[in-house]
């Protein structure tokens, strides 16, 4: 990565202070002095770096260019849908009556934010044939746990306590069988086929009166669309389970299939990752929970209603309960209804044929050099693997590292896990040829870089201000913070 001539980072902050030298000029004191407290209470030594204000911000700034970001860099993470968000949504969520409002305010007094909550239930119920919606869940994980508390509750209230099972692909995200155990179910695992499709044998074999469902991900995280579908609701129904759908990653079926149709019960969106915020790094969420009426008594807490002219923060009648403080979170909420609205019915079409066009073009440009293990027309994505490359020496993780050099935050690697060498690609809706191409070129010039240097690519990044880190050491232990040479 290209750093400005200056490296402004490569100082650190504390080691360009100058005695003397302030950042700020505070106005002449104009209330009386007070007296400092106990000398035992301050400390004799608090090295605070003195610089100027524009060295502040160039540092911090330097800093934040340090790392790849979707402000900066293509970012073609499967399954994550790290697209450009346009700024217009964050605008309207930092307006004061939508950033200011609080969550305990009375309801005569938040009219408006209840408006806006109504309508977005309104839109994704519409947009996922699922009308009954709760938007109380703050990521797609927590959207699942919801989602099948209230499989659990719906089998419970019908007086069938026998129904403990779950079946969920094989190539289903971790989250699902995850949010299954913790919802109190036993998870089975299902076979995919050879087309990367459910099992349909597989499938009527765990489909019994033990079967409280199944979880499926749409379009699958192969980045398919499961051609089995319909049949699959249909066997799971006819013996009394119910279908669950992860929707984390809805932008190929937007405007085009509705979930609801197929035969899905009961689903989540990622907020998040479809309708425009920008995730990563632990940041906000949204994970709403969308279902049929007759699983809407279930819906967690609250849920906003509409009686008589007002908007009300309601209880359903069977309600699961809250799995949440509030009312979910605001902010993402105001962005994905600004999304929507800015949008509209053709916005929203354009979405899913761009996020499919784009996957298809990438794929169909690459599938010549490296292996496409389901070679099929691909929905948001097209998942790859490196088995070639590595025959000559260099894995997936190498690829990906050498990506980095190139300007390109790396794919998703080594998932999902029937697919040896994963490496998951989603170029997004968002993205132009351009860049897309020059993505393409890239990874067909780090191939012809496996045969003629592997050592290049298997010691890679070159670019980067570290190189290789030992990846669960730096996410668990970071290190974030100057130390005075002494202590360190
Ligand atoms: C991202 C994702 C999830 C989990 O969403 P979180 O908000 O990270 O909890 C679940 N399923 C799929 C298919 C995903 O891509």
């Amino acid at each position: 990565m290209k750093q400005g001539g200056n490296r402004q980072t490569e100082k650190l902050l504390m080691e360009r202070s100058v005695p003397g030298r302030v950042g700020t000029v505070l106005p002449d004191l104009d209330v009386p002095a007070q007296a400092m407290p106990d000398s035992a209470l301050l400390r004799d030594e608090l090295p605070l770096p003195e610089v100027s204000e524009p060295e502040v911000v160039q540092y911090f700034t330097g800093l934040s260019l340090l790392n790849f970001s979707i402000d900066t860099h293509f970012y073609p993470l499967g399954s994550c849908t790290m697209k450009y968000n346009p700024k217009v949504n964050d605008e309207i969520a930092f307006l004061p009556g939508f950033a200011g409002i609080h969550p305990m305010q009375p309801v005569e007094q938040s009219q408006g934010a209840l408006d806006l909550l109504h309508r977005l239930q309104g839109f994704l119920g519409e947009i996922t044939g699922l009308p009954a919606v709760s938007l109380a869940t703050l990521a797609g994980a927590h959207g699942e746990l919801g989602g099948m508390l209230m499989i659990r509750a719906h089998h419970l209230a019908n007086g069938d306590t026998g129904r403990t099972k779950v079946a969920i692909p094989d190539s289903a995200h971790g989250t699902n069988p995850a949010s299954a155990a913790m919802a109190g179910f036993n998870v089975v695992e299902l076979a995919s086929d050879k087309n990367g499709n459910v099992d349909l044998e597989g499938l009527r074999q765990v489909a019994g009166p033990d079967l409280a469902g199944v979880m499926i991900t749409l379009p699958s995280t192969l980045g398919l669309f499961d051609t089995n579908i319909v049949e699959v609701c249909r066997i799971v129904h006819e013996a009394g389970g119910l279908v669950y759908g992860d929707g984390a990653n809805m932008n190929a079926l937007l405007g085009r299939v509705k979930l609801g149709d197929l035969g899905f019960d009961v689903a989540h969106l990622n907020l998040h990752k479809t309708f425009s915020t920008p995730h990563g790094g632990g940041g906000p969420g949204a994970g709403p929970v969308c279902a049929t009426q007759q699983l809407a008594p279930y819906l967690a807490a609250p849920t906003v209603t509409k009686q008589g002219g007002a908007f009300a923060l309601s209880t359903p009648e069977k309600s699961i309960g809250k799995l949440s403080s509030f009312h979910g979170n605001f902010g993402v909420l105001v962005r994905a209804y600004t999304y929507i609205r800015t949008l509209g019915d053709a916005g929203i079409q354009s979405i899913s044929a761009n996020a499919v066009l784009n996957a298809n073009y990438m794929m169909n440009a690459l599938r010549g050099t490296y292996h496409l293990p389901y070679d099929r027309t691909c929905m948001h994505e097209a998942v790859f693997s490196a088995d070639l490359q590595k025959e000559r020496g260099s894995s997936g993780l190498e690829i990906a590292k050498r990506l980095l050099d190139y300007g390109f935050h790396a794919p998703t690697m080594y998932f999902p896990l029937i697919v040896h060498e994963a490496l998951m690609i989603e170029p997004t809706e968002s993205e132009t040829k351009e860049t897309i191409d020059a993505f393409i070129q890239a990874l067909i010039d780090i191939d012809r870089e496996v045969t003629e240097n592997t050592e290049l690519v298997n010691s890679a990044p070159h670019s980067t201000p570290v190189a290789r880190l030992d990846e669960a050491r730096a996410a668990r232990q970071p290190d974030l913070r100057w130390k005075p040479e002494a202590a360190a």
